[in-house]
């Protein structure tokens, strides 16, 4: 019986699996001094970053349940080095430092966040599949060193191997984030927001008002609220992913386009976008066609059936990259939103970015890439 929800939850203990349900419909804290609205990995990793730091008490807020959202259904693998490929090097460097902020939540966080250090194999398609100009952090390898690396290819691939990058249960790291938490409701969704003088002065919810000191939204998308002055494009990319039975092949690490291998033999596969599908539900035929590509390229696992199949829809912004800013017009409301494919990876450079502007009331330099004013520039270029 093949399980129509992503591997992670059955993976966390029974304390782990709480945390994603505290507090439904409970508002334990009126007047936070910061309020996030969102339980997914960036609202997470923001109220935690913001508690870390003495910023006052902090009130999470959730619509449904923690990790309910893309998060839950991420593949959370965090390899920042791959984008030296696809996105411009501010993108990556964000990437680069998330990667270091992970490294020291898990050394620094009670019980550590789930981080689990991996391994990138990339195969090419064809010999010069690769671009040719080589970043330090790439070694290149030949046919003989990919398969001896992965055995059992159907055809030989030259490749690229990048080392220490990592991945995590998305469900796990949000747990243990929200742990620390002393204030969390979940089936509390905002509705509206109330301003005044340029602040955001209340906060109305499924479950009463909030009157907070500061507000972040992280919802995924870009909040839609009454009373809110935002309206930032964004679209959503449905993705499936499926997780196999425990596979007798041993892959190292992550083997992309392939595989990830879960720590009990189960590959982790897929990762598709289907773009224009806005159906909630798992497509059969996509699921199959992740299947016959894996059997594809490693015949040796042919016949390996999934225990667990799913979708989820990742927020997008039209540059497929982040908006991490304060509310224009609005002075103690900040937003993240659009984090696309890389929001698990980006998690802790964006908690960490809007924790600082909080704290000191001014943009960290890095904040300036990732301005939702961008979109408001394109709007007025094209009328
Ligand atoms: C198939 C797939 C594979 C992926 N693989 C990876 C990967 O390997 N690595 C990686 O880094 N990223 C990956 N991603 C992307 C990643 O999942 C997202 O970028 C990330 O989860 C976004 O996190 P978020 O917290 O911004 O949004 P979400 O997880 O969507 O959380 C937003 C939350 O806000 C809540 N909310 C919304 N409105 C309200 C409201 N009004 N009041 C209260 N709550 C509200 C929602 O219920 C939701 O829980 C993948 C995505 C998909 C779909």
């Amino acid at each position: 019986m093949v399980a129509e929800t992503a591997v992670w939850r059955d993976r966390l203990t029974a304390q782990e699996r709480a945390q994603l349900g505290r507090g439904p419909g409970v508002i334990e804290e009126q007047n936070p001094d910061v309020l996030v609205v969102g339980g997914g990995i960036a609202g997470v990793a923001t109220a935690a970053a913001c508690h870390a730091a003495g910023l006052g008490s902090v009130l999470l807020i959730e619509a449904g349940r923690l990790g309910s959202g893309a998060t839950g259904g991420a593949a959370g693998l965090l390899t920042p080095e791959i984008h030296e490929w696809s996105d411009p090097e501010p993108f990556v460097e964000l990437a680069r430092t998330s990667l270091e902020l992970w490294s020291e939540l898990e050394q620094s966080w009670p019980d550590g966040v789930g981080l689990i250090e991996l391994d990138w194999i990339g195969l090419a398609p064809d010999p010069d599949g690769f671009a040719p100009h080589q970043r330090p952090a790439v070694e290149w390898l030949d046919h003989d060193q990919v398969a001896e690396l992965v055995p059992g290819l159907a055809r030989p691939m030259a490749g690229a191997l990048i080392r220490r990058q990592a991945r995590v249960n998305p469900l796990r790291s949000l747990a243990r984030l929200a742990a620390v938490l002393p204030a969390v409701a979940t089936g509390t969704a905002a509705t509206s927001v109330e301003v005044k003088s340029g602040r955001v002065v209340r906060v109305a919810t499924t479950a009463g008002d909030i009157y907070p000191g500061a507000v972040v939204f992280a919802t995924g998308m870009p909040p839609v609220l009454d009373g809110l002055p935002l309206d930032l494009p964004a679209s959503r990319v449905k993705g499936h992913l499926l997780v196999t039975e425990p596979s007798p092949v041993r892959l190292p690490g992550t083997v992309a386009p392939v595989a990830t291998q879960l720590d009990d033999g189960r590959l982790l596969v897929g990762g598709t976008f289907d773009t224009g599908d806005e159906t909630p539900t798992v497509r059969q035929d996509v699921i199959d066609s992740i299947l016959e590509a894996l059997y594809a390229t490693l015949p040796a696992v042919r016949g390996l059936q999934a225990d667990y199949q799913w979708c989820c829809f990742r927020p997008r912004h039209p540059d497929g990259r982040p908006v991490i800013d304060r509310v224009p017009g609005l002075e103690n409301a900040w937003l993240t939103s659009g984090h696309f494919r890389t929001g698990i990876l980006m998690a802790p450079v964006t908690a960490h970015t809007i924790t600082r502007w909080i704290a000191a009331g001014e943009p960290p330099a890095e904040a300036a890439a990732w301005s939702s004013v961008r979109f408001a520039e394109r709007r007025h270029i094209r009328h």
